[in-house]
């Protein structure tokens, strides 16, 4: 049980313009929903509750539901930053980089799968995907089964995406052979890790979606079978889409069609589909999502980074399609720092639209309602009794954001020069406590993931 005392403004919903913070309020968590909110809570005497009491002191903070996180590869943790393509984009980027990545193994995987998680909590995150889709042949371990043991010690809601990726070099593809896996192997693990890990009900700390990795690593027979694969379970799908130009060339050039059309003769089209970054959509194909209600995963910093473009997200959301954010991954953000994520889907669509081109509420209904229906937990986006007891605390009583207090949620995204979170709880158990992880050694892992990262560049 947590009681949070005295919030200074606690936003219920924080996607709709019309929420005003409520002051002085209390919010009372237990097990893993939130219960009552009020002013002057008291813990009930409840001897059926094994959880441990908690009161936590909320009266400089900005209380909001936790982000979701719906793009990422957790893995890129240990190869940020990598100066040879600091400044290159995404094709180069990427054949550069997979030198580095075949030498991922299991505990490479474990750590970075913590280090991620680790910084998107600290941020304001609760619930997240992974996108991986690098299985090296040397590596026989249940990897999906490593990134729920991370999700586990953070505490962090996790659905990871089975990735895949079907052409290498040999193919004419971008990845080096040792990296991708054959049809078979990959639908029957598909299948496998549904069965073992996926958990339908809405509070669910795991579930499961389908993800190859993009109409360029993958063949059409794998994007069919995926797709049937994922519907006939009731699991989303998700891929990279319309990210470069030069991904619309290479389609053109290799299929004769635009990435979009591939997908929609592929059956990768429609509600239980999100594809990430989106950014190179003409009007017609904005229309194609809009009819197929198709979700668009946005990564703004990641966009900027590789130079990709700024994605239609103005337009996106007036014609009702649905737009989630996302970090992405670690060498192309190269932080998993949400908060600062949503600041700068706030100012990149300024530089394109002008300054009213997205509002704050409009950042906080892609960050958090519409992240929650991407991944699929309706039990997510909003401080309701019944809903999960998944909170961010900022606490807004700082230098950074002296003078801002007139708007406090605004404050979070226009002010503050960093954007950790003083308390992150989720699924009713803190995982963020005074700004330090509770799960695990921040400076242990910090370090392990230096000693590994070391090793993969060395071997790359
Ligand atoms: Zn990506």
């Amino acid at each position: 049980m947590i009681l949070l005392k005295n919030c200074y403004a606690l936003y219920t919903d924080p996607a709709d313009p019309r929420c005003e913070p409520l002051r002085a309020t209390d919010v009372l968590v237990r097990g893993n929903r939130i219960d009552r909110i009020g002013r002057d809570l008291t813990p009930p005497e409840d001897a059926t509750d094994p959880a441990p009491q908690k009161t936590i002191d909320a009266s400089r903070c900005v209380v909001v539901p936790g982000f979701v996180n719906t793009h990422h590869h957790f893995y890129q943790v240990l190869t940020r930053n990598i100066p040879a393509v600091q400044n290159a984009k995404l094709f180069p980027w990427l054949v550069h980089l997979y030198e580095m990545w075949k030498n991922i193994d299991e505990q490479a995987v474990g750590v970075s799968s913590q280090a991620a998680m680790g910084e998107l909590a600290k941020t304001g995150c609760t619930c997240t995907t992974d996108h991986h889709y690098l299985y090296p042949h040397a590596f026989s371990a249940d990897l999906m089964g490593l990134q729920f043991e991370a999700a586990e010690a953070i505490g962090m809601r996790f659905s990871p995406t089975r990735g895949s990726m079907s052409l290498s070099k040999k193919d004419g593809g971008l990845p080096p052979d040792s990296v991708v896996q054959s049809e078979t192997q990959i639908l029957e693990d598909s299948r496998r890790v549904i069965e073992r890990y996926h958990d339908p009900d809405p509070l669910a700390m795991r579930k499961v979606i389908l993800a190859p990795c993009s109409p360029f690593s993958v063949s059409k027979d794998l994007m069919v079978e995926t797709a049937r694969l994922a519907r006939s379970y009731g699991v989303r799908l998700h891929t990279h889409l319309a990210e470069t130009e030069d991904e619309n060339a290479y389609c053109e050039r290799r299929y004769g069609k635009r990435p979009l059309q591939l997908m929609e003769e592929w059956e990768f089209i429609g509600e239980d589909v999100s594809y990430a970054h989106g950014v190179h959509f003409n009007d017609e194909e904005l229309e194609v999502l809009r009819q197929s209600k198709t979700a668009i995963c946005h990564c703004p910093c990641s966009n900027m980074r590789l130079g990709s473009g700024i994605a239609r997200v103005k337009e996106m959301l007036q014609r009702g399609i649905t737009v989630s954010l996302a970090v992405d991954g670690s060498a192309s953000n190269d932080a998993s720092d949400f908060l600062g994520e949503m600041r700068q889907a706030l100012l990149l669509q300024r530089v394109r639209y002008g300054a009213d081109a997205m509002t704050v509420p409009q950042v906080f209904a892609v960050a958090v309602k519409n992240g929650a229906r991407v991944l699929n937990f309706p039990g997510l986006g909003t401080i309701e009794p019944g809903k999960a007891a998944d909170i961010a605390l900022f606490d807004v009583h700082r230098l950074e954001y002296a003078g801002s207090l007139s708007d406090p949620l605004a404050a979070l995204l226009f002010a503050g020069i960093a954007h950790q979170s003083a308390w992150t709880i989720c699924n009713g158990r803190v995982i963020v406590e005074n700004g330090t992880l509770t799960g695990v050694d921040e400076q242990r892992l910090t370090e392990q993931a230096n000693r590994i990262s070391a090793r993969i560049q060395a071997a790359g």
